[in-house]
């Protein structure tokens, strides 16, 4: 069996160790040592990358029994070699195991539920609850969390004899035989766990809580601790410092400006069409009884072009096209008493257009001149 490093010493990242067996495999080479400080993975965390003699280290899994590492190419057995974990990512990644941890510890004393599912993504980790949780729930628990970091309680791990671990009080997600392994954050968490954590708490640095979802009987949280929780944090400002310079709003008071914005748009856009229906209706007017009628008209939206055309083929007593310029040619609504496609099918295949619709009403865009489409219906 490899002696395991990292349970000796999770911040041991650089070791040396001799080459058991070597054997080709589907990813390239398994590489089995005598001894290793690469974590594999388990208990929802991913196993470890790094080089070992110079050789890249892609992954690092438990097969059978054996700790293997699937190198790029192969290393000679027999040799010793020097190991070195990919520090970052390991740190990362225990970073997040750890704020999980204490957070799910917190969440069990505070309503009894059970983690009942953990996934550490590339965006961030996410963990499943068997019961609901409600926003000021959540802000105490991220609140307390935070501040049982801070405190940096040093980690431990116990390795209990049976009738210890009888009367231990631990989270576990399944039944365990064998020698049972427990990590307690002290006053925050007692958990049956395989995975390696940080040493004290401090190093998780923060946890933040992204979003909270229902999922099946119970709640899905997405959380990032760490380095990666600073810089999502970080990007979120640069954002909001973005929408405080628009909005000229203190940047903690955004969300009331942005919401203030959006009525006003609603009650602009709502006067705009009011005054589009008066104008359309006064061109209308205008042009009853004119018989065949080929209107452009100025900045309207689709929309206001299907409304014009509308307002104008009540009226008017024949055809009524109208075309309205945008980037790279007119949007076009066309409404007549006869069926209409046809024409319209023709009108595209000339004017490099699109579009359709029903017998007496088509609507589309064209890519051409005012010149064309004059052109075109003459
Ligand atoms: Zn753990």
């Amino acid at each position: 069996m490899t002696e395991k490093l990292y349970y000796i010493d999770s911040h041991l990242m650089q070791f040396t160790a001799r080459v058991r067996s070597c054997t080709p495999c589907k990813q390239g080479y398994a590489v089995v040592l005598d001894k290793t400080a690469f974590y594999p993975e388990g208990g929802g965390q991913p196993g470890d990358q790094g080089t070992l003699g110079g050789v890249p280290v892609l992954d690092t899994q438990e097969q059978d029994g054996e700790i293997v590492h699937l190198c790029q190419a192969p290393v000679e057995a027999g040799d010793l070699v020097e190991g070195i974990v990919d520090r970052r990512r390991r740190l990362h990644l225990m970073q997040q195991h750890s704020g999980e941890h204490i957070l799910s510890g917190f969440v069990h004393q505070m309503t009894g539920y059970d983690n009942v599912g953990f996934h550490m993504g590339a965006a961030c980790v996410t963990i499943d609850f068997n019961g609901i949780l409600t926003a000021e729930q959540l802000d105490e628990l991220e609140e307390q969390t935070n501040r049982y970091i801070l405190e940096n309680h040093p980690v431990q791990v116990l390795l209990p004899k049976q009738e210890e671990l009888a009367k231990l009080p631990y989270r576990s997600k399944k039944e365990l035989t064998g020698q049972v392994r427990i990590v307690e954050f002290p006053g925050a968490d007692l958990c049956a766990c395989c995975g390696v954590h940080v040493k004290m708490t401090g190093e998780i640095g923060m946890v933040k809580i992204l979003s909270c979802q229902k999922f099946h009987e119970g709640v899905r949280l997405e959380i990032l601790a760490g380095e990666a929780a600073f810089r999502y944090l970080s990007d979120c400002f640069v954002q909001n410092k973005a929408v405080s310079g628009l909005l000229s709003a203190k940047q903690t008071e955004t969300a009331a400006a942005a919401e203030r914005l959006c009525r006003e748009l609603a009650e602009v856009k709502f006067r705009a069409a009011r005054l589009e229906e008066s104008v359309f209706a006064q061109k209308a007017d205008r042009l009853a009884d004119t018989g065949d009628v080929l209107l452009f008209e100025e900045g309207l939206s689709p929309d206001g072009v299907r409304r014009l055309t509308d307002a104008v083929f009540k009226t008017c007593g024949g055809r009524a096209a109208v075309f309205s310029k945008n980037e790279t040619g007119f949007f076009y609504a066309i409404a007549s008493h006869e069926d209409v496609r046809g024409f319209v099918k023709d009108m595209n295949n000339a004017l490099q257009g699109r579009g359709g619709g029903k017998p007496n009403f088509c609507q589309g865009s064209v890519s051409a001149a005012k010149e064309q489409i004059e052109a075109f219906f003459k």
